[in-house]
């Protein structure tokens, strides 16, 4: 196991740089903030060199990957939080309103839920096997564009394949 001592610098600034790339081919923002969004990467790097995998950088991870898939950068929980906030928990992650500077990036709550809750969730989730057959208050959406389809609360900010904006989703029925 390394520890921090063993980061590559050269190897954070490649991966902030990928990241960076992949970010933008997606449809969503980095924090224009380089030096911090750069040492977020950094402790995402040294998190997948703890754990294995890139552990949310501002979460307590649990170290058993089951247990914190929903922390696995990018957090099931990004694009609420960037709906509602304008940014995700850490601020890796901004909103086009924030890079446009029509809003502010401000302090967000934890959205996500306490041990108990989560491992109820997992139990009932587990019992459902088609991810479009889900829980009725989990909405299906469907981007009018190219068809992509997806299960969760909100639709995503941009279509994760023909970058299509959020108001271009309609509820599947
Ligand atoms: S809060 Fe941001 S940095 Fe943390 S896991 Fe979610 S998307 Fe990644």
């Amino acid at each position: 196991m390394k520890n921090q001592s063993n980061v590559q610098e050269s190897e954070v600034t490649r991966a902030y740089y990928q990241l960076m790339k992949d970010t933008k081919a997606s449809g969503y923002n980095l924090n224009p903030d380089k030096n911090f969004a750069r040492d977020l990467v950094k402790s995402l790097y040294i998190n997948k060199q703890r754990y294995t995998y890139q552990a949310c950088p501002c979460r307590l991870a649990s170290g058993n990957k089951l247990d914190d898939l929903d922390i696995i950068c990018p957090c099931d929980y990004r694009d609420a939080d960037l709906e509602d906030y304008g940014t995700c928990y850490c601020g890796l992650y901004v909103s086009e309103d924030v890079i446009n500077k029509k809003r502010h990036v401000e302090p967000i709550p934890e959205r996500r839920p306490v041990k108990e809750i989560r491992e109820q969730t997992k139990n009932q989730q587990e019992s459902y096997r088609n991810p479009f057959q889900t829980k009725k208050d989990v909405p299906v959406w469907r981007c009018r564009v190219c068809g992509y389809l997806c299960a969760r609360s909100q639709p995503p900010q941009r279509c994760p394949i023909c970058k299509a904006a959020q108001d271009r989703f309609e509820q599947f029925p």
